[in-house]
């Protein structure tokens, strides 16, 4: 397998897998979806709200936010040394009192340690009218998005296979025909080959191929190569992301290979 780092930004990647099968890439984007951890709010302690939303719907927004989450400092909270009492090794707590005319923002959080400051901090709450006040604590814990929603830190990791499309050469007028017809700068003829000007554009190219019936151009995918796209919410950085995937997929390849040389 050969792995090319096309693009990679703070909450954001592009990466290229060569010689490798789609159940590899598949098995990253699922991890990535539903075991790799991060901090969410979890719990919430309300001692005055006269805002116009329910505790609830306000709690619920928390637990939404991206809360910044260094692994290397945190273990989960059933398993952290204070045995689920909650301490600065497994939990993030913040505070948050505001009152009178304006917004409150995730930014208004003030966290108990200053590394642990919300940075993705112009995202609305609640929005308080005259001497409106909201007045809370909360607490944030590791957890993973197979146990509930919240902790998905991996926002829509996909995949798509390398594709070409060819056509028949004895057919160029009628290929040129039918780019006619389609949206201007969607597909262009290069050599023997056809490229589109955006590959995520593919299905609309099928989409037409299949309503004007054509059989003289073909879309040929190589099931061996992949570009994998993932963006975070901004909890944990997009190399950390992968990285800590990787080690979470490596454990488990390793605890099925330790259980195998168990049977007998
Ligand atoms: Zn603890």
């Amino acid at each position: 397998m050969k792995l090319r780092v096309e693009e990679i930004k703070p909450k954001k990647a592009v990466i290229k897998f060569e010689e490798t099968q789609p159940y590899f890439v598949n098995s990253l984007r699922r991890t990535m979806l539903s075991d790799l951890p991060k901090l969410a709010i979890d719990d919430v302690i309300i001692y005055d709200n006269t805002s116009p939303l329910f505790d609830e719907i306000i709690a619920h927004r928390l637990s939404l936010l991206p809360i910044p989450t260094d692994l290397s400092l945190l273990s989960y909270r059933d398993e952290c040394v204070c045995k689920g009492k909650g301490c600065p090794n497994c939990t993030v707590r913040y505070t948050l009192s505001k009152e009178g005319e304006g917004t409150v923002y995730s930014g208004d959080l003030q966290p108990s340690e200053k590394t642990w400051a919300i940075t993705e901090d112009k995202i609305p709450i609640v929005r308080l009218y005259g001497d409106q006040r909201l007045i809370l604590e909360v607490e944030a814990v590791l957890g993973k998005a197979k146990d509930h929603a919240k902790w998905q830190g991996i926002q829509a990791p996909s995949y798509k296979m390398d594709f070409s499309i060819g056509f028949d050469k004895s057919k160029l007028s009628d290929t040129k025909d039918f780019i006619s017809k389609l949206p201007e700068g969607l597909v262009e003829i290069k050599g023997d080959k056809l490229v589109l000007k955006d590959e995520t554009k593919l299905p609309v190219f099928e989409s037409y191929l299949e309503r004007e019936k054509i059989d003289f151009i073909t879309v040929k995918r190589d099931t061996n190569n992949f570009t994998f796209y993932f963006e975070t919410d901004g909890s944990l950085s997009a190399k950390d992301a992968l990285y800590e995937t990787a080690k979470i997929l490596e454990d488990k390849y390793s605890e099925f290979a330790k259980q195998l040389k168990n049977l007998k």
